[in-house]
Order: structure tokens, then C-alpha cells, then sequence
């Protein structure tokens, strides 16, 4: 059970633009950080939620969590009530930022995106803020985990372009050595118009919305990927695929 903290809650702002993202197209595009929401104010929330119920606490939610510059102050405010872990999920674009890697510092797990693995793929698919190139977030990756002391994960959103792909996966993937590898896949639909209620685990409320259908990729050519990963990386690789409908697995 994960508690959803989101620090942006605006509107949504990242410094990507994922053509799966179940955001739907990003309305701000941006590397800036700044403070979107007060502490003071997410902590009431926090107080007023059912946080004690939770197994994991994840910031996520309306773009990329780095861009709020209070991510640590809200981590440390968090760590003071209760010691249920801490998780980030990121695009990875600020990690040498030396405010957000003292930040990322207070959270026990910081789980990074990598959804291509060559230059194409990643430009079409996550379609970053300009300058923004695979190689950098690779570089990126590497720079952080020489300092960062948690737990680091890499998050693949597996699309059905990944298959010509998993190559150059297996370069990256040894390069890096993460804590683990996880294949995920979006299982919600492309929004046509941003909703706040798009952000969550809410889905039946997001399919009254209209939005775009994704491609499918089949169970057993997860499975064929999970195996060649896992074989050529002995990494641990977690994938979402193996309790997930076939019918859900999807790219637009
Ligand atoms: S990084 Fe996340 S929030 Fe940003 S566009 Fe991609 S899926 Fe959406």
C-alpha cells in the first residue's frame, strides 16, 4: 500500500513529456525547480490522510517530484512522525543538482526512469525538455550513484519498441548496476485533457474522462524480455508483467 505524496499538485509540470504519461500532454515543460505547495501544507494533508496505513510512501504524482524544492524538508518533516521507508520515482534529469541530491539523501529508495535505450527511442518516447539527451541522463545516473546512500532502482516503462532495444538495455543496465531493475508498463490510458484526478491510482474515475488508446504487447514477449535481462545482467529484475492482463499491456 503506497501513500501518494505530491508536491507539485498545481498543474503538471515535468521536465518530460512521456507520450504514455498518465498525466496526458504536460502543460508546463521545465527544469526549473521551485517550491509549488508549502511544507506546512503538505503536512497537514499528510496528518489528515491515512498515513499509518501505508508500507511505503511515494512522491510522484502531478510531474517530475525533484522540480519542488521543499522534496527534502517535506522527507525529513515525514521521517520525524514515522519510519515507514520513503520512495522517489524520477525522470532523472536534475540528479547532479547538489540541492537535489541532498535531498534525494532523506529518501530511503529513489527509483529512476529509463524508458529507451538508445537516443531515438528516448527522444520519442519521453520527449524531454531541449538539451536533454539519453546520454546525459546516463551520465547523470552514474554521477548520482557514486554518492547517493539508498536504494537505487531503475524503472523501465516496457514498450513494444524496447524489444529492438534490450542490446543496448543490457549495456546501460551493466554500466549502472542498480539495486534493481523494475519492468512496468502503463496500464492507464493516454488522457486527452490533464485532470487532477489523472495523477492517482484512480482509473475508473480517470476512464470517465476521454483519452487515447495504447498498443499491446503480449504477456509472453514480457516474459521473453524479463528472462534475457535477468540472463544477461544478473540483476535483480522485479516486472509488474507477471501479475498484469495482457489486454492492459499497451504503447500508443
Ligand atoms: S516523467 Fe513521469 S510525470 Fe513526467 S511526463 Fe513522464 S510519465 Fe509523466
Amino acid at each position: 500500500m503506497s501513500l501518494g505524496v505530491d508536491l507539485i499538485c498545481e498543474t503538471s509540470v515535468c521536465s518530460f513529456n512521456c507520450i504514455y504519461c498518465q498525466l496526458g500532454a504536460i502543460q508546463k515543460i521545465t527544469n526549473q525547480r521551485k517550491l509549488f505547495i508549502p511544507t506546512t501544507t503538505v503536512m497537514e494533508d499528510f496528518q489528515s490522510s491515512r498515513w499509518q496505513e501505508s508500507d511505503i510512501i511515494t512522491y510522484s504524482g502531478s510531474g517530475e517530484p525533484t522540480l519542488a524544492t521543499n522534496l527534502g524538508e517535506v522527507a525529513r518533516e515525514i521521517s520525524r512522525k514515522t519510519s515507514i521507508p520513503q520512495l522517489v520515482l524520477t525522470n532523472g534529469t536534475i540528479l547532479t543538482d547538489r540541492a537535489v541530491i541532498q535531498d534525494l539523501q532523506n529518501i530511503q529508495r529513489t527509483y529512476i526512469k529509463l524508458d529507451a535505450a538508445t537516443e531515438d527511442g528516448f527522444q520519442r518516447v519521453n520527449r524531454p525538455v531541449e538539451g536533454i539527451t539519453l546520454h546525459f541522463i546516463i551520465e547523470n545516473i552514474l554521477q548520482f550513484k557514486q554518492e547517493y546512500h539508498g536504494f537505487l532502482g531503475i524503472q523501465i516503462m516496457f514498450l513494444p519498441s524496447n524489444f529492438l532495444q534490450l542490446e543496448n538495455y543490457v549495456l546501460i543496465l551493466n554500466q549502472i548496476r542498480p539495486d534493481e531493475v523494475q519492468l512496468n508498463t502503463p496500464t492507464r490510458p493516454y488522457p486527452k485533457y490533464w485532470h487532477i484526478s489523472s495523477r492517482g491510482g484512480h482509473s475508473r474515475e480517470l476512464r470517465r474522462y476521454e483519452s487515447v488508446p495504447l498498443r499491446t504487447i503480449s504477456l509472453e514477449d514480457a516474459e521473453k524480455a524479463e528472462d534475457f535481462l535477468r540472463r544477461e545482467t544478473g540483476l535483480n529484475i522485479v516486472s509488474v508483467y507477471q501479475h498484469a492482463d495482457s489486454k492492459t499491456l499497451t504503447e500508443r
